[in-house]
C-alpha cells in the first residue's frame, strides 16, 4: 500500500505554524507561507509563515528591548534556575508529542527517538547542564601586578541578542545546545528553525512560555534562508549568531557578521573517518560505521563516520559485515516501530546524494551494495538504499565531500602513519573513530587526529562535553563550560583603594 502521513498528522493534531514576536503568535506581515512536504511521501503536511524582513526586524527589536530593559538579563540566579529547571521537566513530560511532531517534520522514525543522542531527554539534560552554570560561572579577582592597593576583577555578562539558526536533522539537541547556554547566561534570542523541521521546534518554544520565560526573551521567525535567515544574520542589533548547518551557509554568516563584528559560533559539516586497525573487533567497527550512515537519519548526521579507513588485513571482513548491516535497514512509515531509517529530507538532497553515488562509480570506486532510490510503495518518498563503496581512494569526491546520505566509503591502508595521514587529509575536522584493542595505539592515534571529538571503539554523544570542529567544521564548541562562556562577555573592573592610580 502506498505510504501516507495524513492520518498521522491528524492524530498528532499538527496545526499550521505561526511566528512568535514579543509573546504574540502571529502570521507574517505579507501573509506568505511555506508549505511543508513530508520527505517519506512528499505530501503537504502543513504551513507556517515566511517571516519578511520587517517581521525579522520586529522580532530582533523585541529581543533587544527584552535584553536592554526586560527582567531576564537582570534576574537572580535562583529566578533563572527555577524557569529553566521547570523547562527541562516539561521537555521530558512532552517527549512523545515532540517525537511525533519531529517524525512529521523530517521523517526520522520514532524507533530512533529512543536513542539518547536523538531523544528529547538529551535536550532536557543539556538544559540541566547549562542551568548548572548559572550560579557557578562567575568572574575572577586578581592580585595586583603593580604597587598600591587596588582591586582587579572580572565579571561575566550576557552577550546580548542571539540569533540562533538551526538545521533540520537534530533540532532537539541543537535547540538545547544553543538556547540552553544563551538563556542560562541571561541572553535574549531570535530563533530560526530550519524550514524542513519547524513544527517540533514551535512546540519546544511553546513550552518555554509554559515554564515562565518572560515575553520577548525568545522570539521565533520561521521561513527559509532567503529572506528570513538573511534578514536575521544582517540585522545590526544582533550581537551574536549561533549557527549549525552547512559550510556554505556558515561562510555566508561569517561574511555577514563582519559588518557589526557579531560574535559567531559555528557547528558545520564533517567527513569523519573511522580508523580500523587489524586487532579491532571488526563486527563492532563495521556495524558502527555502517549503522552511523544508515540507521535513524540515513547518514544525514554531521558526526556520521562516513569514511572508513580499514587496514588491508581486515578489509574483506569489514566489507562483509558492513554489507550485512546495510541489509538490516528497514524503511517506510516513521511511526511504525519496525522502521529503522529515514528518507532524505527533500528532493534536492535526493538528487545530490544520487549524484555523488554516480560520481563514485565514475571515479572508479566499487559499488558493493545499494546506490538506488527505493521504488514501489516508497516511490513517492526520498528514500535511498544503504550504499557501500569499496576500493575508494581518499582523493575521490565521495571520500572528500560531505554526502549527507546513506553512503559509506571504505578506503584501505597499510600502517598507522598512512592511516593518520589519510584521516587528516580532508578540509573537515568534526569527529573520528579509532578501532583497536590496544590502548596505546588508541590514544596515540586519537592525539594525532585533527578533529574535535574522537570516539575509541564507539561514539556516544554526551550533554556536558565540548562538541565542535577543527578546520572547516566550525568555530567554537557546544557543551561544557566554554560553551556557556561563549554566550557571555568578559568585563574587567579596576578600582584603586588608595590614591588614584594610572
Ligand atoms: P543548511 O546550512 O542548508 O541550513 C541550516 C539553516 O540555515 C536553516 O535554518 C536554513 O534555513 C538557514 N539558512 C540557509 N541560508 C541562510 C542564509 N543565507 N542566512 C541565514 N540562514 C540561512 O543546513 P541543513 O541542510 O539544514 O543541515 C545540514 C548541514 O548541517 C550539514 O552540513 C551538517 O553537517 C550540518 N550539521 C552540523 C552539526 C554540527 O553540530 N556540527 C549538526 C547538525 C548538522
Amino acid at each position: 500500500m502506498t505510504l501516507s502521513m495524513l492520518a498521522h498528522r491528524d492524530e498528532v493534531g499538527l496545526k499550521d505554524g505561526l511566528l512568535l514576536v514579543d509573546g504574540q503568535w502571529r502570521a507574517s506581515g505579507d501573509g506568505a507561507t511555506w508549505t511543508h512536504r513530508h520527505p517519506a511521501t512528499n505530501e503537504e503536511i502543513g504551513t507556517f509563515p515566511v517571516a519578511t524582513v520587517q517581521d525579522v526586524d520586529a522580532a530582533v527589536q523585541a529581543a533587544r528591548r527584552a535584553f536592554d530593559e526586560g527582567p531576564w538579563p537582570r534576574s537572580t540566579a535562583s529566578e533563572r534556575i527555577r524557569v529553566l529547571r521547570k523547562y527541562s521537566d516539561l521537555l521530558r513530560e512532552n517527549s512523545q508529542q515532540l517525537l511525533s511532531l519531529l517524525a512529521l517534520d523530517n521523517g526520522v522514525p520514532l524507533s530512533f527517538g529512543n536513542i539518547y543522542a536523538a531523544s528529547v531527554t538529551v535536550a532536557a539534560d543539556v538544559f540541566d547542564h547549562h542551568t548548572g552554570w548559572i550560579d557557578k560561572a562567575g568572574g575572577e579577582t586578581f592580585p595586583p601586578y603593580q604597587g598600591g592597593d587596588h582591586l582587579a576583577m572580572t565579571f561575566r555578562e550576557p552577550v546580548g541578542v542571539v540569533a540562533a539558526i538551526l538545521p533540520w536533522n537534530a533540532p532537539f539537541l541543537l535547540f538545547a545546545q544553543k538556547l540552553g547556554p544563551a538563556l542560562a547566561a541571561g541572553c535574549t534570542v531570535v530563533l530560526k528553525p530550519s524550514e524542513y523541521a519547524t513544527f517540533a521546534v514551535l512546540k519546544l518554544v511553546e513550552l518555554l512560555t509554559e515554564a515562565g520565560l518572560p515575553d520577548g526573551v525568545v522570539n521565533v521567525v520561521t521561513g527559509p534562508g532567503d529572506p528570513t535567515g538573511e534578514a536575521l544574520i544582517t540585522h545590526p542589533m544582533v550581537d551574536k549568531i549561533s549557527f549549525t548547518g552547512s559550510r556554505v551557509v556558515g561562510r555566508r554568516i561569517v561574511e555577514a557578521s563582519a559588518g557589526t563584528m557579531k560574535r559567531v559560533s559555528m557547528e558545520l559539516g564533517g567527513k569523519s573517518p573511522a580508523v580500523v586497525f587489524p586487532d579491532a573487533e571488526i563486527p563492532l567497527a563495521a556495524a558502527t560505521a555502517m549503522g552511523m550512515v544508515t540507521m535513524g537519519l540515513s547518514g544525514q548526521a554531521c558526526i556520521a563516520q562516513s569514511r572508513a579507513l580499514v587496514h588491508r588485513d581486515v578489509y574483506d571482513e569489514f566489507i562483509a559485515v558492513a554489507q550485512g548491516v546495510g541489509g538490516y535497514m528497514t524503511y517506510g512509515d516513521p511511526f511504525d516501530p519496525g522502521v529503522l531509517a529515514s528518507p532524505l529530507i527533500n528532493e534536492r538532497q535526493l538528487g545530490r546524494v544520487l549524484g555523488y553515488i554516480e560520481k563514485g562509480q565514475e571515479e572508479g570506486a566499487r559499488l558493493v551494495m545499494g546506490g538506488n532510490r527505493l521504488d514501489g510503495d516508497y516511490g513517492n518518498g526520498n528514500f535511498v538504499a544503504p550504499t557501500l563503496f569499496a576500493d575508494v581512494d581518499n582523493q575521490m569526491t565521495i571520500a572528500q565531500e560531505e554526502i549527507f546520505g546513506p553512503v559509506l566509503a571504505v578506503v584501505p591502508f597499510t600502517d598507522e602513519d598512512e592511516a593518520v595521514r589519510l584521516a587528516n587529509d580532508t578540509e573537515y575536522g568534526l569527529g573520528a573513530g579509532v578501532y583497536t584493542k590496544d590502548a596505546k595505539t588508541a590514544f596515540r592515534v586519537a592525539k594525532r587526529l585533527r578533529a574535535g571529538t574522537i570516539g575509541i571503539n564507539g561514539f556516544q554523544v554526551e550533554p556536558h562535553t565540548p562538541f565542535g570542529g577543527y578546520k572547516q567544521s566550525g568555530i567554537g564548541r557546544e557543551g561544557g563550560r566554554s560553551a556557556y562562556e561563549a554566550y557571555t562577555e568578559l568585563k574587567t573592573v579596576l578600582m584603586p583603594l588608595t590614591e588614584a592610580m594610572m
